[in-house]
């Protein structure tokens, strides 16, 4: 018996744009004071004519560009009807038969994830619940949203986790939203069924939708439980009546698993129609030029130049373009001597192991503007001429960074330059010889942990001694 597991993603995305989808009002509503960025449009009062937010158009697309989408060339909002107290016209101004864009790909490391659509959208109002009471927010309600829907060709928790970093990376380049999961400007609803082989039989289990997911290590938990449900439901009934239905279950965080909530649901529930307050709206060919002009490079083609033009690892491209600002900061650092292929694995080992490790200690994102690149070019220059050794290197980098010191004096002032003479290097290993009894009878016995008293050595030395030097020494007075 073979069982696969298919799911697709919904990931709903808060587009930060100044204003709403359909009318001016302000449209962050993170902290602000409940029901105050409303009017009659975002608040469906009747007569109130929605006018389409130019800017989330182009973003939409934009990011269904990026996502290596194709843009229709006419598209029309629909009116998605269902009741909800947070959706105070009674319907929500989406598209379905005709999206902005359709059709792109996702390369999740050489598995291509099909990308159905990416289409705009209005964001709902917020229930609040306050003891037995439920407040409505219509802050949020008319904020522009972004769905984007995948095929279901993600077939684990872990890749669909890695779906949703890439497309949080996506979106980020772009800078069209922040796409924070647990604060909810990004939210995803997987969608997840059980193809199951037996024999010359195939079954299918009837789809499911989870929803309220509010975390990526809850998507991940929430699919693995389906998965686990799902096969165990199989394995009681043996047999599957195919529906193109699906039933919607939410995820109880709590508890740490699904319960349904309503069953078979289908598009024809929705009762679709074209919005009739909002004609169609027309992108030509030089529309979608225009924007796509505006498009970044985008991390995997990032990641590819580095490894062909910087001869960077995969690993390492990868970590330096997590993000654009890290990026960013990486090509700025190198700017000086950005033809020097050397000069750049140098750098990018730095910055790696150097200057990112100290801001991820110190839990902050990297500024750009904080690296001084004639100050890297130094670093480099010294630690190729042996100078100063490699980790006074890493230190160097992160003090002309936090501080902008020059790092030829700051070295020779915290006397860091490396020291090569015999003499001095001897001296210091004849005290850390006496200094560690322990060790030193330990190496005795086992001579592979010279590594410690060289450590020791370097310590000493403020890491300014040549560490090769300090180990050939050290061994040669051991062995005496
Ligand atoms: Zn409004």
């Amino acid at each position: 018996m073979t069982i696969t597991p298919i799911i697709g993603i919904e990931a709903h995305i808060e587009l930060k744009t100044k204003t709403k989808m359909f009318c001016g009002c302000d449209a962050s509503h993170f902290h602000a004071d409940p029901n105050t960025h409303t009017c009659p449009v975002c608040l469906g009062l009747p007569g109130a004519l929605p006018v389409p937010n130019k800017t989330a158009c182009e973003w939409c697309i934009k990011l269904g560009l990026a996502l290596g989408c194709r843009v229709n060339h006419s598209s029309f909002f629909e009116r998605k009807n269902y009741f909800y107290p947070d959706l105070p016209k009674g319907y929500q101004i989406s598209q379905y038969l005709r999206p902005f864009t359709v059709d792109g790909i996702l390369d999740l490391d050489g598995h291509k994830i099909r990308i159905n659509r990416v289409h705009l959208e209005e964001d709902t109002g917020k229930s609040v619940h306050l003891g037995g009471d439920t407040l409505l927010d219509f802050n949020r309600s008319g904020v522009p949203l972004v769905e984007i829907v995948s095929e279901p060709d993600i077939n684990s928790p872990e890749e669909a986790k890695k779906y949703l970093l890439k497309v949080q990376q996506v979106v980020r380049y772009l800078g069209i939203s922040d796409a924070d999961i647990e604060k909810g400007s990004m939210r995803c609803e997987p969608t997840i069924n059980i193809k199951i082989e037996d024999g010359d039989q195939t079954f299918y289990t009837p789809l499911v939708e989870i929803k309220n997911v509010a975390s990526l290590t809850g998507v991940m938990t929430a699919i693995q439980f389906e998965i686990d449900r799902q096969i165990a439901q199989f394995q009681e009934d043996k047999i599957v009546k195919n529906s193109t239905n699906k039933t919607t279950r939410g995820w109880d965080a709590e508890k740490q698993q699904t319960f349904l909530q309503r069953e078979k649901e289908g598009s024809a529930d929705y009762r679709y129609f074209p919005e009739p307050d909002i004609p169609p709206i027309e992108f030509t060919a030089n529309d979608v030029e225009a924007v796509k002009s505006t498009l970044p490079e985008m991390p995997d083609q990032k990641i590819k130049r580095y490894i062909n033009d910087f001869g960077l690892s995969d690993y390492d491209s990868n970590l330096i373009c997590e993000s654009i600002d890290s990026s960013e900061a990486f090509e700025y650092g190198i700017s000086v001597f950005s033809t020097e292929k050397e000069n750049i694995k140098k750098f990018a080992n730095l910055y790696i192991n150097g200057l990112k490790e100290h801001l991820n200690k110190e839990n902050k994102e990297i500024e750009k503007e904080k690296i001084n690149p004639e100050q890297v070019f130094k670093v480099i220059k010294m630690a190729s001429g042996n100078v100063v050794s490699s980790s006074v290197a890493k230190n160097l980098i992160v003090q002309s960074y936090e501080f902008g010191v020059d790092v030829e004096n700051y070295a020779k002032e915290n006397n860091l330059i490396q020291v090569s003479d015999t003499i001095v290097i001897e001296e210091m290993a004849k005290k850390v010889i006496t200094d560690n009894p322990k060790a030193v009878a330990d190496y005795r016995k086992k001579p592979l942990s010279v590594g410690f008293l060289v450590g020791q050595l370097m310590k000493a030395s403020k890491g300014s001694a040549n560490p090769t030097l300090a180990k050939e020494i050290l061994e040669k007075l051991l062995s005496q």
